[in-house]
């Protein structure tokens, strides 16, 4: 979930990259139709002026204006055209961005209803583990019961109570049991503490 998480935030941060890049171009659109604008006031002011000369030189130096207006003209609307091409590539990129989001937020919707219908059912078992502990409790001394609860809250693993392991060894912290225990652990009439880790060890058949 963490993963799908931290590749929703940076799909997100490249929608985020690519909005401010679409806004980048459009400023450069308005600002080059500023430009054509100013461009096409200079050359109605030429070729005003062109109808009104008084020598050849002027003519040219006039012309040579209005050529320079155009050129700047047709970089400036080379420029929208190119900002527009941008633009529309950039929105395809983000519609492929979004399709992505889109998936990878389903399947965090899927996670997160498997998540909760697990936490659901280790509600369940919990509950009826703890009914089962219950009726064990109240047939059990309360000697035994608090021995029981302080051998669970001082061992790291929290149980209290082991099988026999492998025949002659604790089923807890895995050290030989003396041929002595094994037999009051056999008879089923005490209650055996191993030595070496404190926990209560019982005949594998209460397994
Ligand atoms: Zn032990």
């Amino acid at each position: 979930m963490q993963a799908l998480e931290d590749e929703l935030a940076a799909l997100h941060a490249k929608e985020e990259g690519i909005r401010n890049l679409i806004e980048e171009f459009g400023k450069s659109i308005e600002n080059n139709k500023q430009n054509l604008i100013e461009h096409d006031e200079k050359i109605a002011k030429y070729q005003h002026q062109l109808e009104n000369i008084a020598n050849s030189r002027e003519y040219d130096s006039i012309n040579k204006e209005l050529e320079n207006e155009g050129l700047e003209r047709q970089i400036a609307e080379k420029h929208i055209g190119e900002a527009k091409m941008a633009i529309a590539e950039k929105k395809e990129d983000l519609e492929d961005l979004a399709r992505r989001v889109e998936i990878r937020e389903e399947d965090l919707a899927a996670k997160r209803e498997e998540l909760e219908a697990i936490i659901g059912s280790t509600a369940e078992q919990e509950a009826k583990l703890q009914e089962r502990r219950d009726a064990c409790a109240k047939v059990i001394d309360e000697r035994t019961m608090s021995a029981y609860e302080r051998i669970r809250k001082s061992v790291h693993n929290h149980l209290a109570v082991v099988p026999v392991y492998n025949e002659d060894s604790c089923g807890g912290c895995f050290n030989t049991i003396t041929p002595q225990r094994l037999i009051d652990i056999e008879s089923n009439k005490k209650l055996v503490i191993c030595e070496h880790c404190g926990r209560i060890i019982v005949n594998p058949k209460f397994e």
